[in-house]
């Protein structure tokens, strides 16, 4: 939607009054006489802001129709409020892109593919096949020297014949053409809202690129969502530095360190595990019974090697289990002179007690839902044959 209000990026109060207000399910669809808000295009966001104090929630186009949605009705003599940060962010952004993409258009000979921004990032996928570490900082240099020389960003209402000397005929087919001009360094067909000069950037930077299957993303702060950006994750990394007790350039050092240090103890607890389970094997074997029914405070992966060196080394029936969160895991291992088969048995168990997994004849596991007679069935159906 060509906006006459949109020429300057800080043309955001209005009075005006309601054409229309429609209701639709819980919400309000309203149409005005005139507006300030920016209905999202040309990959800039939408805005956001208030109507007689009320937030707008969503401002959408239905059928060539502008509606701002809230969640009251209103009628008659209104006033918009566009929200000041968002919106010129919003138009940093914006402006940005025509800057970054026109130079990699021209200079640099990739075509433009996509927009994207978030709250803490921006940026644009970019038609490069190769991007090399050397070309991202002089577009950041290239960029940046622009906004030192504070271009004039220009909005024109150019006549057909004006336009189709600067951008081809398909972009010109409009009855009414409205064309962003920055100094040399751009012309083009845009209905969205600008920095008047380049100056309103402050600083621009490139801050990662990726490859994907079509080129390039190239993410990229600029002006008030760099600031703002930069001291969210400022305050990440001081937080963190304050919890290691090192200086924030020490940051990455620190966690290093207590990295190896945590790699340490978990060889180390891996080391005693592997002693208990082999002291525990050794009493299990020794052990009278047959059948042993036992609920051990292991994980899965470590009852499931004391159940095999349990059953390789003597001739029993083992069920063990852990408990985790209310739900049983069960291991049934079965020597093979037992005399049976451990993936039957579980079978067996799993039917009655709607628990899922399987094995083979002389190891079998699964869980599910823990219920304390699974002890009681197992003791009763098996444990006869410690006789
Ligand atoms: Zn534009």
């Amino acid at each position: 939607m060509l906006n006459k209000h949109y020429d300057n990026w800080l043309d955001l109060s209005l009075d005006t009054k309601v054409v229309d207000c429609l209701k639709e399910e819980d919400r309000y669809l309203i149409s005005l006489e005139d507006t300030v808000f920016f209905f999202e295009s040309g990959g800039q966001k939408k805005d956001i802001g208030t109507i007689n104090n009320h937030e707008v929630l969503d401002l959408i186009e239905k059928e060539g129709n502008f509606y701002h949605v809230l969640a009251v009705p209103l009628t008659g003599d209104v006033h918009l409020e566009v929200d000041k940060k968002h919106r010129m962010i919003q138009a940093q952004i914006h402006s940005a892109s025509h800057l970054m993409c026109t130079l990699i258009n021209k200079r640099f000979n990739a075509k433009t593919i996509a927009f994207f921004n978030d709250e803490l990032e921006a940026g644009a996928e970019m038609g490069f096949e190769t991007l090399e570490e050397s070309t991202i900082k002089r577009i950041e240099e290239l960029c940046n020297e622009y906004i030192r020389q504070d271009i004039p960003v220009e909005i024109m209402y150019p006549e057909h014949e004006e336009a189709i000397k600067h951008v081809s005929i398909k972009k010109a087919d409009h009855d009414v053409l409205r064309a962003v001009k920055i100094g040399d360094i751009d012309y083009d067909m845009c209905a969205c809202v600008h920095v008047p000069s380049l100056r309103y950037l402050q600083s621009f930077k490139i801050i990662r690129h990726e490859k994907t299957t079509r080129g390039y993303k190239i993410f990229f702060l600029v002006g008030d969502q760099l600031r703002n950006t930069y001291q969210r994750q400022y305050d990440i990394l001081r937080g963190l530095s304050s919890k290691l007790s090192v200086p924030v350039m020490k940051v990455e050092e620190a966690f290093d360190k207590y990295n190896q240090e945590y790699q340490n103890l978990i060889n180390k607890n891996n080391k005693l595990n592997e002693a208990n389970i082999s002291l525990l094997k050794d009493k299990y074997v020794s052990i009278d019974n047959k059948v042993i029914i036992e609920e051990i405070d292991f994980d899965r992966k470590q009852l499931s090697k004391l159940v095999s060196m349990i059953i390789n080394e003597t001739n029993k029936l083992v069920f063990m289990y852990c408990i985790e969160n209310e739900n049983i895991h069960l291991i049934v291992g079965a020597s093979k002179d037992f005399g049976l088969k451990a993936n039957e048995i579980f079978k067996d168990i799993s039917l009655r007690f709607n628990l899922k997994g399987g094995g083979n004849i002389f190891v079998a596991q699964g869980g599910g839902k823990y219920d304390e007679s699974i002890k009681e069935y197992i003791l009763e159906t098996y444990g006869k044959n410690n006789i």
